[in-house]
């Protein structure tokens, strides 16, 4: 079963909303397998964006530092969820990267409008909700990275009667 990595960014819980994002999560039969609020080092964000992640290879100093910015401007909540498939679906559940672009129906899409230009104009990251692992690789070494092995947890939740073989 894949794991993958959440995080509710400072706009997130800021807002108010983590809980009714959480929710879509557990509704689509996601395991919460660990949970909890942090406010990271720049040390810490700079390993998850750039080193774990390439968002500074990929965009730009200015882009990565407005972004290791914008995470340190309050707690976040970080979740590791598991599923089938959960990397790739979770990564569909939360849409494009620019909230402007990403579809209705998506938490991207439906919980903020904002685009890149407005984003930069402020000199902030684009305020987009939620952090998602982009694929296997990059979610094995971001929970290492925010999870202790001890704050992973294993247990069964009522979904796995319609994964499991049938007995
Ligand atoms: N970001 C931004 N402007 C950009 C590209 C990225 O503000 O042009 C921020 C945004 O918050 C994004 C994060 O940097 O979520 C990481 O970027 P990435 O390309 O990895 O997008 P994601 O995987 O979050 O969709
Ligand atoms: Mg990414």
């Amino acid at each position: 079963m894949e794991r993958t990595l959440i995080i509710f960014k400072p706009d997130a819980v800021q807002r108010g909303i983590v809980g009714e994002v959480m929710t879509r999560f557990e509704k689509a039969g996601f395991k919460i397998v660990g949970l909890k609020m942090l406010q990271p080092s720049e040390e810490h964000y700079h390993k998850h964006y750039e080193g774990i992640g390439t968002l500074k290879t990929r965009k730009g100093n200015e882009i990565f530092e407005s972004t290791l910015l914008s995470m340190q401007e309050g707690p976040v909540i970080a979740m590791v969820l598991e599923g089938v498939e959960a990397v790739s679906t979770i990564r569909k559940m939360v849409g494009s990267t620019e909230p402007k672009s990403a579809l209705p129906g998506t938490i991207r899409g439906d919980f903020a409008h904002v685009n890149y230009n407005q984003a930069t104009t402020t000199g902030r990251a684009v305020a987009n909700i939620v952090h998602a692992s982009a694929d296997l690789n990059e979610a094995k070494q971001e929970i290492d990275h925010w999870f202790k092995k001890e704050e992973i947890f294993d247990y069964r939740v009522v979904h796995e009667h319609f994964t499991q073989p049938k007995s």
